[in-house]
């Protein structure tokens, strides 16, 4: 009984321990809510959970309703601006059931088995998408982001060298993984040969390379994915 016991004890400790481990990574501002802070969240919040009763109550998600395969039969790989938020969708003509959207940081495919290749297989093994469209934007914010800039942000914020030097001990470089692009048109070329080239990508899928406007919505095309 003693020993059931102490077994417990044990495994009640080692949580605690996991769990301030992992509080010593968070930033300064998490582990106690900011009033300010904390009072403008609320803010947002309930402006969303009160419009959002509204909108299932007055049932104006019916002109919404569609399925998850893609009438269009594509999937498009893009920023997360939000500047195209509504501009990307009405400058290619799809709405809602028409297409898949990926969406990261700069359009980029960084890693050949990280979870936006996944979504592409995804997208064409189980979703019916049967075209790649990789859309990257002028004035971008990956454009030129040096990984220096960025950890200094982080280190403004809290986040420790104990913390940044774990990252690297875990085998991440901090200066790749945070690092942007000097070109779109390159970003995108190079991302749409990631996808086409990889292994599990079935050679008949066209990957295409666009690069959109974000004043104006104008496509200029960078791979043509028929051209093979
Ligand atoms: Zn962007």
């Amino acid at each position: 009984m003693y020993h059931k016991y102490r077994g417990l004890l044990k495994v009640i400790i080692s949580i605690d321990i996991f769990l301030s481990s992992i509080a010593a990574f968070m930033p300064a501002q998490s582990k106690g809510i900011h009033k300010s802070q904390g009072v403008e969240q609320l803010k947002l919040l309930e402006e969303i959970l009160n419009h959002n009763q509204q909108f299932v109550e007055e049932k104006k998600y019916e002109e919404f309703e569609t399925t998850k395969f893609p009438n269009k039969k594509m999937v498009i790989l893009t920023c997360m601006d939000t500047r195209l938020v509504e501009l990307l969708p009405k400058a290619l003509n799809v709405r809602n059931g028409d297409v898949k959207i990926i969406k990261n940081a700069g359009a980029l495919v960084t890693h050949p088995f990280g979870s936006i290749m996944r979504s592409i297989l995804v997208a064409v093994y189980q979703l019916q998408a049967k075209e790649v469209f990789v859309i990257g934007h002028h004035d971008c914010g990956m454009s030129g982001m040096k990984a220096d800039a960025v950890v200094s942000s982080m280190k403004e914020r809290g986040i420790t060298e104990d913390a940044l030097d774990t990252v690297t001990y875990s085998g991440i470089a901090a200066e790749d993984w945070l690092r942007g692009f000097e070109n779109v048109e390159d970003s995108v070329s190079h991302s749409v040969h990631m996808v086409k080239k990889h292994p599990l990508m079935p050679a008949d899928v066209p990957v295409h390379g666009l690069v959109i406007h974000p004043g104006t919505g104008k496509l200029d095309l960078v791979v043509d994915g028929y051209e093979g």
